[in-house]
């Protein structure tokens, strides 16, 4: 390591393409990730909407970006970052291994799953409730199960879970799902998901420590109804994870931070990129424009 490296915490899309361009600028990048790398991308069943790919699995797309990172010279460390101290013309970073310092930070630490903020709700993971299709569908081959939400996400997974459990309810708080159309197309085509408009779930039940069913309230006729179910897939959004810049960069009303196209802070070597940063649209084309401009800014320093 040198006081000169470019540090990068998240190893998802944003921060393993800013991996790519730092490095290919000549200088070196440091990447912090505390789970595997490739981020959210990870649990994407299917990729059918990155340039280039027609069709890839999350995670072989994830592993094409590693490998692509780390071959060009990328440092990866495993491990959860702690604090983030900024200076002037430089910045630590202090992990359970040690501590770091660079000339400037790439922020790209995404987005951690949203809760439903009911009771039960955190024991009952992984005792029924998963927030992966693609990890945990097959411990419900043959079962019923339920996925909660409108977007990609939820429709992408209730798209898995239908070739693998038996019936696949889907539970939406609106009319309209906010999924692209293709996806929308093949929820309606699949006999066994069950669309359940205008609901949310207000109370998770159990039965030897496992979730066994759910409540659900119809926001239109306000009844309430009890659906027994094996598993419920929680595919409701995400929410930034920026706890360890709070009071360091300038963040929004719903915690994403400030910082425009050119991915800069309201500190001059700190870079914000991908799903981290106050936008309209996350994607992964996204993700990795974000990365793009965040290495140029930063190794322009
Ligand atoms: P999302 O697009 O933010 O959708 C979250 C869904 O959860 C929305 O339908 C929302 O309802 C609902 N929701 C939010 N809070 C809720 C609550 N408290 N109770 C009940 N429902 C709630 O999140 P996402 O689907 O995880 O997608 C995140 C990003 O990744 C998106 O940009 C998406 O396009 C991308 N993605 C892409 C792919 C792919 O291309 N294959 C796959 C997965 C994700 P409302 O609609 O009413 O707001």
């Amino acid at each position: 390591m040198s006081a000169n490296d470019i540090l990068i915490v998240g190893a998802g899309t944003a921060g393993l393409t800013a991996a790519i361009y730092v490095q290919r600028a000549g200088r070196h990048a440091v990447l912090f990730e505390k789970g595997a790398p490739g981020g959210q991308i990870v649990t994407a069943n299917e990729i059918q909407n990155y340039p280039g790919y027609s069709s890839i699995n999350g995670a072989d797309f994830a592993y094409k970006l590693y490998e692509q990172a780390t071959s060009l010279g990328a440092e990866f460390i495993n491990g959860e970052v702690l604090k983030i101290t900024p200076e002037k013309g430089a910045v630590t970073i202090q992990t359970a291994r040690g501590t770091y310092t660079g000339r400037a930070l790439i922020y790209a630490a995404g987005a951690s799953h949203r809760r439903l903020g009911l009771a039960n709700e955190e024991r009952l993971i992984g005792r029924g409730i998963s927030f992966c299709a693609n990890c945990d569908g097959a411990f419900f081959k043959g079962k019923t199960v339920a996925v909660n939400g409108g977007g990609n996400t939820a429709l992408d997974d209730a798209l898995y879970l239908s070739r693998v459990a038996k019936e696949v309810y889907l539970i939406h708080r609106r009319k309209e799902y906010r999924a692209e159309q293709p996806l929308q197309k093949a929820v309606a085509e699949t006999a066994n998901i069950h669309p359940i408009l205008d609901t949310t779930i207000t109370a998770l039940h159990e039965t030897s420590g496992h979730l066994s069913a759910i409540t659900l309230h119809n926001l239109v006729t306000q009844q309430d109804t009890e659906l027994a179910v094996d598993g419920l897939f929680l595919a409701v959004g995400m929410k930034p994870e920026t706890a360890l810049l709070s009071g360091i960069v300038d963040l929004n009303e719903s915690g994403y931070i400030l910082a425009g196209e050119d991915t800069r802070t309201s500190v001059n070597n700190i870079f914000a990129a991908g799903d981290v940063r106050s936008k309209t649209v996350r994607q992964l084309t996204t993700a990795a424009a974000d990365g793009t401009a965040a290495a140029i800014a930063a190794v322009a320093l």
